[in-house]
């Protein structure tokens, strides 16, 4: 086999970066061929489209548009599509590169794709965002596809932007196309259980954790950096399993309260707050760096990225991470934790129940049928479970960290799936 160079351990990474170290670390354990190497290293397609739009002054602007399929080799490709200034045709490889190895470490059968528009979305009206999700729809027609390329909300867009991107693709169409998109609102079809599903992975996937640590749930502590969509609700659904959350923050503030924070109290408190933390009476007030290194079990990153680094990882005291957020730790990181002997979920494993349920919804709307909360749940928890216990063998075969495992047994079941359909 071909020498794969050694992956660079860096502190401050981009995205592109960062998944690069992990991806060279794990093929050159699994002896992946050089050959095999390059075919998933680079995106099959990238297209950029130049986006014209009337403002409602009567202008009109010009915005950059982007979208990368890096592979389809496991089924069509999925990933969210990001409205943010700083959007590039780096970081949406970079992104679109982990969706592929998202999918396939929780086994449903997605390649990875990832798709932007560089453009202020808090600036801009809601007349001005739909005709500019109209714009990129059109351009990207002949891309997505319920059985080519399945986007969903990221960064800047939600619900409200998939319901413009669904029914401009089904006028195309002339008729209604639900599946070409996931993260829709429930009446066009998005699925029960999405909004939650993954903070309850980060739930379910912190507790096969536990059980395997012999960390007793009922006498574990936890932290949770980030109180949004994922922060809240794995604090809401570890405190159900009986962890005591002792600290929660987000980008304003952070609160502390050693016999546990009401959870529900601070959920009500920032939803009447415009979403911020900020003035909740319920804790002490801390400082926000102060929340990775509190002497707590179990710490829930699922804020933002790179918030654990060289700097500070030495300092960590949970003996369990679980990376709600994306990219949360440096590689430079991984290996200070993994020698403390602290156990980090890794990323592509942890948050991929959202990915999963998003799965659902395309299933339920090419059957034509609406699951129960219930069966959502039930479905999305096995295969979590299934998927972590997968990652930790992995681990213990080749003795090595579960972010290397997660993406051992992601690039594995791409590599082997390439292998059987063959190149030219
Ligand atoms: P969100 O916008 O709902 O919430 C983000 C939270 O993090 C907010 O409370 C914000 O104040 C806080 N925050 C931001 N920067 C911070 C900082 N430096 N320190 C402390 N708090 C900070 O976003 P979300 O959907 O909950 O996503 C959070 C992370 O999870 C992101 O990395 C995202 O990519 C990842 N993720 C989200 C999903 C999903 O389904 N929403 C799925 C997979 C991964």
């Amino acid at each position: 086999m071909a020498y794969i160079e050694p992956a660079p351990l860096l502190d401050k990474e981009n995205p592109f970066e960062a998944m690069m170290s992990r991806f060279r670390t794990a093929s050159q354990i699994l002896g992946l061929e050089e050959e095999v190497y390059n075919v998933l290293k680079n995106p099959a397609k990238q297209v950029i489209v130049s986006l014209p739009v009337t403002m409602d002054d009567g202008s009109i602007k010009v915005f950059e548009g982007y979208r990368v399929i890096h592979s389809t080799i496991l089924g069509p490709s999925k990933g969210g599509i990001r409205f943010d200034p700083h959007v590039n045709l780096d970081e949406v490889k970079a992104l679109a590169a982990w969706m592929t190895w998202k999918c396939a470490v929780v086994d449903i059968p997605y390649g990875g794709a990832k798709g932007g528009v560089a453009c202020n979305p808090r600036e801009m009206s809601a007349g001005e965002i739909e005709r500019l999700m109209r714009a990129y729809t059109q351009s990207m027609q002949d891309v997505f596809g319920p059985d080519q390329d399945i986007p969903a909300p990221d960064m800047g867009t939600g619900p409200r932007e998939m319901a413009w991107l669904m029914d401009q693709y089904s006028r195309n169409k002339g008729m209604t196309v639900a599946a070409v998109v996931t993260g829709k609102p429930i009446v066009l079809g998005g699925s029960l259980g999405r909004t939650e599903a993954t903070g309850r992975g980060v739930m379910v996937s912190a507790l096969a954790a536990m059980e395997k640590l012999k960390i007793n749930p009922y006498k574990a502590t936890c932290a949770v950096q980030g109180f949004g969509n994922v922060g809240s609700w794995a604090a809401r659904l570890l405190h159900e399993r009986g962890l005591k959350i002792q600290a929660i923050s987000d980008l304003a503030s952070a609160y502390y309260n050693e016999d546990g924070v009401d959870i529900e109290a601070a959920v009500k408190y920032r939803d009447s707050n415009k979403g911020s933390l900020d003035g909740f009476s319920g804790a002490e007030k801390i400082n926000g760096s102060e929340i990775l290194t509190l002497p707590v079990d179990v710490l829930v990153p699922a804020a933002t990225e790179d918030v654990i680094t060289g700097s500070n990882a030495g300092n960590i005291k949970a003996q369990l991470i679980v990376e709600g957020a994306n990219g949360p730790t440096s590689s430079k990181a991984d290996n200070i934790i993994f020698d403390k002997g602290i156990t980090v979920v890794p990323d592509i494993l942890a948050n991929a129940g959202g990915v999963t349920v998003s799965y659902f919804e395309w299933v339920q709307n090419r059957l034509g049928y609406k699951w129960t909360a219930e069966r959502v749940n039930r479905r999305s928890d096995r295969i979590m479970k299934d998927a972590f216990n997968n990652v930790f063998k992995t681990a213990t075969d080749y003795k090595v960290p579960l972010r290397i495992a997660a993406y051992m047994v992601a690039i594995d079941k791409v590599a082997k799936t390439y292998k059987f359909r063959g190149g030219y």
